[in-house]
């Protein structure tokens, strides 16, 4: 099984890029970042504090994530709910990085992460991807922008998806996100050893998916 792994900061265009790289090259696409988000959402469906590790410890067992391919479109399922859009939200947007701080959870998900990826050819996008969930991974690469323009894009996206929110708020959202990312003790986010970096802030979205593809293909034919 082919294995690509894709790791960077949010609003790097990561999963878009990935989803459309993915379909090129006949490969599943994996977003484990919707994973933690529906684990987030459960969290709070749950009413639980997002921060009390053992109350989520006892509702953990039964956290039941399905990503489902629809049309090309990829669905999330949380214990046979279609949650695709409501993982989107600000609230759960701010929740998800305090819940996938959470050692039982990052190791649920990996497990299932690394299960798909026996299974299949696959890209899977993340933060820890590359250095945790996949280490032998066949590609890695680290995805990134400057902030400014990872905020313009994912504003520009919201609006478009009738949600509401400032350029200034999606900054301050996109650059809290990064401190928090990077400084988690566990997983944080940074390239792997071995990960070949792509810059997207001066290149769009189809030269971005190319470089991906290139940057794959490149990789499995040594
Ligand atoms: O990629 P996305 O923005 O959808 O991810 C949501 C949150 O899930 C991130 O802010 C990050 O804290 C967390 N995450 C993670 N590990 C991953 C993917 C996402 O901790 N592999």
């Amino acid at each position: 099984m082919i294995n690509v792994a894709i790791d960077g900061p949010s609003g790097a265009g990561k999963s878009s890029i990935s989803r459309e790289a993915a379909r090129r090259l006949g490969y599943i696409y994996v977003d484990t970042g919707a994973m933690y988000r529906a684990a987030a959402l459960y969290v709070m469906q749950h009413r639980i504090d997002p921060e009390d590790a053992e109350a989520i410890g006892r509702i953990l067992p039964m956290l039941d994530i399905e990503l489902k391919n629809d049309n090309g479109e990829q669905k999330v399922y949380l214990c046979g709910e279609n949650v695709s859009r409501v993982i989107r939200t600000r609230e759960v947007t701010r929740c998800a990085p305090i819940v996938s701080a959470n050692p039982k959870v990052r190791q649920c998900l990996s497990d299932m992460q690394q299960e798909m990826a026996q299974k299949n050819n696959i890209i899977m996008d993340g933060r820890d991807i590359g250095t945790v969930v996949l280490p032998n991974a066949d590609v890695k690469i680290f995805l990134t922008a400057s902030p400014e323009v990872r905020a313009r894009r994912r504003h520009k996206e919201m609006l478009e998806k009738g949600m509401d929110a400032t350029y200034e708020e999606v900054l301050t959202d996109i650059r809290e996100r990064d401190y928090y990312d990077e400084n988690k003790p566990i997983s944080p986010l940074k390239p792997a050893r071995d990960s070949i970096l792509l810059d997207t802030s001066e290149i769009d979205f189809e030269q971005s998916v190319q470089l991906v593809v290139d940057t794959i293909k490149n990789k499995i034919s040594k």
